[in-house]
């Protein structure tokens, strides 16, 4: 009923949902929505409470939502009262009494979700909780290698490095476990300051290294994250000594890279930090493929979590 990590989430369910989600594209990937689940969300309204800034997880939830029929209200911290102190989960519970059928929640505090679910009555999904998870993005990663890579069921045999900012963010979280879980080998690189202290543990189902050309020279795809300023409190990183050391530019594809090893990133990509311009906007790059899968992803978990 509730979708709040990955971690701990079956491979029969993760393939499941991957599934459910190839069934909103359309054969040249673009998404759709089958006339049969064009009116599923009918009557019911969501609500969207954003409290961190969002363009892709927030617009791909409204649109996957309007897509089946459903009506979308989105509440942001910005004008809402929870600028006036009113807590996250008050405001959840007007929205219910409100008769909202479900909530879509992104908030800095990553207990928020687990409270929700103990105090309302109704589906929620976690859209990013501080550095906790983000498992719709998780899965839409997972979609979107499976789709590239052509692996069949799940990632069985790909390699996956996923760089940079790991310890601070919820989207090296939930790649994580539903790489492993659904078969590849993970491994996380970056600066040691920004690398959990030990590998192979339950919340890290990864190897670890901080070598930045081993992890490229291995990796089949290489998921590259942003440095979560917003949750690095003192010790800020230098913006430039991060791209020389950790950025991705065409020497360092030419340089560690095979011709088949792609790139995905999250998003917000800060252009010259973590990918130059000439990488972001290469035929290796994934990103906006995860874009349009995000899409799709999301309609499959709506359907799948609100019937
Ligand atoms: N959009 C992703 C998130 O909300 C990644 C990022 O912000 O860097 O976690």
């Amino acid at each position: 009923m509730h979708l709040i990590g990955l971690r701990g989430m079956s491979r029969e369910k993760m393939v499941g949902l991957l599934d459910a989600a190839e069934k909103f594209l359309d054969p040249q990937g673009k998404v759709t929505t089958p006339s049969e689940d064009r009116a599923l969300l009918k009557g019911k309204t969501l609500a969207l409470l954003f409290m961190e800034p969002s363009t892709r997880t927030r617009v791909s939830f409204e649109i996957a939502v309007q897509r089946l029929g459903g009506e979308v209200v989105t509440v942001s911290a910005e004008g809402s009262s929870v600028k006036k102190g009113e807590s996250a989960a008050d405001t959840c519970r007007t929205l219910a009494s409100m008769g909202v059928d479900g909530f879509v929640v992104r908030h800095h505090d990553r207990q928020l979700p687990h409270v929700l679910v103990d105090r309302l009555k109704v589906p929620i999904i976690n859209a990013g909780n501080g550095s906790g998870e983000h498992p719709t993005q998780g899965l839409l990663d997972a979609l979107t290698l499976r789709r590239h890579f052509q692996t069949g069921e799940d990632l069985s045999g790909l390699k996956v490095a996923i760089m940079g900012d790991i310890v601070h963010s919820r989207v090296a979280r939930s790649d994580a476990h539903a790489f492993s879980t659904l078969g590849a080998e993970v491994t996380l690189v970056g600066p040691r300051m920004l690398l959990p202290s030990d590998d192979r543990t339950e919340d890290w189902p990864a190897t670890i290294t901080n070598s930045r050309k081993d992890a490229l020279r291995w990796a089949d795809a290489v998921v590259v994250l942003r440095i979560q300023q917003e949750r690095i409190h003192g010790n800020l990183i230098d913006a430039h000594e991060y791209a020389m050391n950790w950025g991705i530019d065409t020497s360092v594809v030419n340089g560690y890279m095979t011709p088949d090893t792609m790139i995905l990133h999250p998003g917000p990509v800060i252009r010259g930090v973590e990918l130059s311009d000439p990488v972001v906007d290469s035929d290796r790059s994934l990103i906006l493929n995860q874009v349009t899968n995000g899409v799709a992803l999301r309609q499959a978990v709506l359907k799948s979590y609100f019937n």
